[in-house]
């Protein structure tokens, strides 16, 4: 395996570059600036080829097999278990579930706790910035179990108000599941604060990392959360893996997800018994082609550094805010300083739908919509945004090719 350019800040974006074979890629016959990041992150060719090579000498089901290569996958199966309790800095392998994405591993909670936890007169705590995926599941988990529901505003900067999550919370409070870094604003949320506040009261607190485990360093016994979920395919690996992590004595209390092979302990015809963790949560055939290729994405953040990833996004994001602002009738939503490489925009008389398009024509990736952010989005009066979202292999000239065909759009509507 090539191993990426070492940890150092400022970041060798073109040594990056080398490695993700996508940004080469001409894009309606311009040179592609991919700036969806937040959709879904390219992969590098180690994660491509530890996935082919897993498919060329290493494939075969895991946990059943006496046969070498059964051996072998399991290995590399379990091998980045491990690697993910590290990266995160779990107690325990088995408190790490695979899951296929962090809705999944909304949906296993937020599921496991409406059946086993919640009761009606209790109380759930999210947040208005949540993503779709934080909101539907435990909006489904209160209505199945008859607790109730309540959002912590957002201030206009596009901060939670801290102070309204404090006085939401009471002895009714049993989850807090809210987003640790908004895929709409990039605001960073203070996890630490809002999970010692739900621990004086008894809460557990979930959180959503799909846009902080790409991003930022995550170290979930520092802070200290119940449960965190992210997504591979955000964060350099492929589709069809992310992570659960949880803490034992939770994953203990909760009921499986889905039930079937590889999860149980006995089974007669009338009743069955559950394996141990981490085989409780995870029936069936997984996606072991991109548990296998996950390693290798984790590897690379590794080598390069999360801490010399924010550095190199916070200064791209900065960089951007201040060039955006040359473009008349531009503004950008979500303007605290404290936000990962998220650019929200929207331009007075153009449809983000018409940004993103014709920032298309430029070879410009964005991305228009809600962002699966609906009650965010109606928050501020809007039904959209054009979210331009950066990563380790974006650039100062990238930013300059936005803003450039920012400017094309600012021509074509005035
Ligand atoms: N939460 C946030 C903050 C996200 O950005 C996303 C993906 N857009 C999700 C959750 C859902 O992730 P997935 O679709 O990979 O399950």
């Amino acid at each position: 395996m090539t191993s990426p350019s070492s940890a150092i800040a400022p970041l060798d974006t073109a040594r990056i570059r080398a490695d993700f074979p996508i940004l080469g890629t001409l894009a309606r016959g311009k040179p592609l600036v991919y700036l969806d990041n937040a959709g879904s992150s390219q992969k590098p060719r180690q994660v491509i080829e530890a996935i082919t090579r897993y498919y060329e000498s290493e494939n075969a089901n895991i946990h059943r097999g006496v046969h070498y290569l059964s051996e072998r996958a399991s290995e590399l199966y379990e091998g980045t278990r491990e690697g993910a309790r590290r990266f995160f800095n779990a107690r325990r392998a088995h408190e790490i579930i695979f899951t296929r994405g962090t809705t999944e591993g909304m949906n296993l909670v937020g599921a496991g706790f409406a059946q086993a936890i919640l009761k009606p007169g209790d109380e759930v705590i999210v947040s208005t910035m949540d993503h779709h995926s934080v909101i539907v599941p435990w909006q489904q988990a209160c209505i199945r179990s008859g607790a109730k529901i309540v959002a912590v505003p957002v201030t206009p900067e596009g901060e939670l108000d801290i102070e309204a999550y404090v006085r939401l919370l009471n002895e009714r409070t049993k989850m807090v599941a809210l987003t640790w870094v908004s895929n709409a604003l990039g605001t960073i949320n203070p996890v630490r604060r809002i999970i010692e506040e739900a621990h004086a009261r008894g809460a557990a607190v979930m959180l959503d990392g799909a846009q902080a485990a790409p991003h930022l360093a995550v170290d979930v016994q520092a802070v200290d959360c119940d449960f965190f979920v992210c997504s591979g395919h955000k964060m350099l690996g492929p589709t069809g893996v992310g992570v659960l992590y949880g803490k034992e004595t939770w994953l203990d209390r909760l009921p499986p997800y889905q039930t079937g092979g590889g999860m149980i302990d006995m089974v007669t015809i009338e009743q069955s018994t559950w394996a141990r963790l981490p085989a409780k949560f995870e029936a069936g055939t997984p996606d072991i082609a991109a548990v296998v290729g996950f390693q290798a994405a984790l590897d690379y953040l590794e080598a390069v550094g999360l801490d010399a990833v924010a550095a190199h996004e916070h200064e791209l994001v900065s960089y951007a805010t201040e060039r955006v602002a040359e473009v008349p009738g531009l503004r950008v939503i979500g303007t605290t300083p404290n936000k990962a490489g998220v650019l929200s925009l929207v331009m007075e008389g153009a449809h983000p739908h018409d940004i993103g398009t014709i920032l298309d024509q430029e070879g410009v990736a964005v991305r228009a919509g809600h962002h699966c952010c609906q009650p965010l989005m109606r928050h501020y009066g809007l039904s959209s945004t054009a979210r331009a979202s950066f990563y380790l292999y974006n650039t100062r000239e990238e930013v300059d090719v936005l803003v450039g065909a920012l400017h094309k759009v600012r021509e074509i509507f005035s």
